[in-house]
């Protein structure tokens, strides 16, 4: 192969290589999952971050300004004219000491909240989307899809209205996507189908639809999404002014956020960019665990590139045997066969990783320290913030080391789930949160009823505050 990226088989006994302006969701020869592979040699990328500062003063450039394409020297699988970008990645690394303090470390500076809600479409997904789309316009498709708990829906969406290069057609299971993602799809335009199953119906349905009308697929098997995702660690050192944090935290739903992740540090590694590796905890929610099961009780491992297959496919039966549903509150990560299994292992297996699980009560008490503390974020996101507090408790964790959590979506993506946390209503609670076996909202902040009297209003404000 003689290109300077390309597709490549991450099955190392098959590594069969593929063209980059194949579209391709598997591998031909094996099933396996693709690689964005890059001959860096040839390409010759910057030898130190702080290469990527010079971007900084050339904000009138569109790529300079996108906080994935300042790094285009980190996935130059397009020519840069061809890039399609919305302005995604201007996110923010904040300090959190507040929930610092929940989670359990010590000093200031020691828990860093990495907000992927400033993006376009209100989270990471852009970072993905704008990789996917760029290839999807350069080899000419006229039609992209996806299946989507929502964010993937409302990104694909967003990027479709904006450029209208493409059509978006989505597809989501029925009941389970949230207010704000399901008004951001019909808000866009996209044709939205509503299939009578959950999450995994929809994507084994959306693989066959693409398939069959070759439309462009843009669920995070398209190697490229991950391509776009490696940048969040890009950013993450930036507001670390080029330093390797000791954790990264990160939900796991697909896994392509975590699998993302570890080829950036993995690329940025053999570059010579960074000395040093953090090590990554994936967190999933009690009720969407197949990795925790998989990976901590299980011990199904990357096995230098031959995962034992007969591990997962095991637990997929008992999965249907049983008729488990994927069933939490955090319904961005509700998933149970993710996609990317095998690169996420791999991710695992090179970060050093550790993988745990949170229920609905704590994913929901750390949405509300965030919301507290921080700048408040969906139900997903927070089962990072929780799962580092779990890590804490475990001693995994050290107090003194430098954790980043991932904060994958923006707070008013699920409103219900915030407002029944918070409500005086307990009818809605119930409902809400309460048939998920939330029992508790110990960190609410009720609304305070009061008369429509000026008396009775300051006094009321007297006694409360
Ligand atoms: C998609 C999504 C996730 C899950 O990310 P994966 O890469 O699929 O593991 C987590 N949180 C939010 C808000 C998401 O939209
Ligand atoms: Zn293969």
């Amino acid at each position: 192969m003689t290109d300077l990226a390309y597709q490549r088989c991450i099955r190392p006994s098959c590594a069969a290589t593929y063209a980059i302006d194949e579209v391709r969701v598997a591998c031909q020869a094996c099933g396996g999952l693709l690689d964005v592979v890059y001959d860096w040699d040839r390409l010759n990328p910057p030898r130190e971050l702080s290469y990527f500062e010079g971007k900084w003063s050339q904000r009138y450039d569109p790529l300079a300004l996108s906080g994935v394409w300042r790094f285009y020297e980190l996935l130059p699988f397009a020519k840069r004219e061809q890039v399609v970008t919305i302005g995604e990645g201007q996110t923010l690394l904040q300090s959190a000491p507040a929930v610092a303090k929940y989670v359990g470390l010590k000093g200031a500076g020691k828990l860093l909240l990495e907000y992927e809600g400033m993006n376009p479409s209100g989270s990471f997904k852009d970072n993905g989307m704008t990789a996917a789309f760029t290839h999807a316009h350069t080899i000419g498709a006229k039609r992209a899809a996806c299946a989507s708990t929502g964010n993937t829906s409302a990104s694909l969406a967003l990027y479709c209205s904006v450029t209208h290069l493409m059509k978006a057609v989505i597809f989501i299971g029925s009941g389970k996507i949230s207010y704000g993602k399901l008004s951001q799809a019909l808000d866009y335009g996209a044709l939205t189908m509503q299939i009578a199953g959950d999450f995994d119906d929809a994507m084994a349905r959306v693989r066959e639809v693409s398939s069959r009308l070759g439309i462009y697929l843009v669920n995070s098997v398209n190697p490229f999404r991950l391509e776009g995702q490696k940048t969040i660690m890009c950013r993450v050192l930036e507001g670390l002014r080029w330093e390797v944090p000791d954790w990264i935290v990160v939900p796991g739903g697909n896994l392509g956020n975590s699998s993302a992740f570890g080829k950036a540090f993995a690329e940025m590694k053999e570059i010579g960019l960074i000395d040093r590796v953090p090590r990554l905890a994936v967190i999933n929610a009690t009720g969407s665990n197949t990795l925790h099961e998989l990976y901590e009780k299980r011990s199904l491992r990357w096995n230098g590139g031959e995962p034992d297959q007969s591990v997962a496919d095991g637990y997929y039966q008992e999965l249907d045997e049983h008729a488990r549903r994927a069933s939490t509150i955090a319904s961005a990560i509700e998933i149970n066969r993710p996609v990317n299994l095998d690169k996420c292992l791999r991710a695992l297996e090179f970060c050093d990783g550790v993988v745990r699980e949170v229920s609905d009560q704590e994913i929901l008490d750390a949405k509300a320290q965030v919301g507290a503390g921080g700048m408040g974020c969906e139900p997903a996101s927070a089962a990072s913030v929780a799962g580092a507090k779990l890590l804490v408790e475990q001693g995994v964790i050290q107090p003194d080391e430098r954790v980043v959590c991932i904060l994958t979506g923006h707070q008013l993506k699920d409103p219900t789930a915030t407002v029944a946390y918070h409500t005086t209503d307990q009818d809605q609670f119930n409902k809400v949160l309460g048939s998920r076996g939330v029992k508790r909202a110990s960190y609410a902040n009720r609304a305070v009823a009061v008369p429509n009297e000026l008396d009775e209003i300051v006094k009321a404000i007297q006694l409360y505050s």
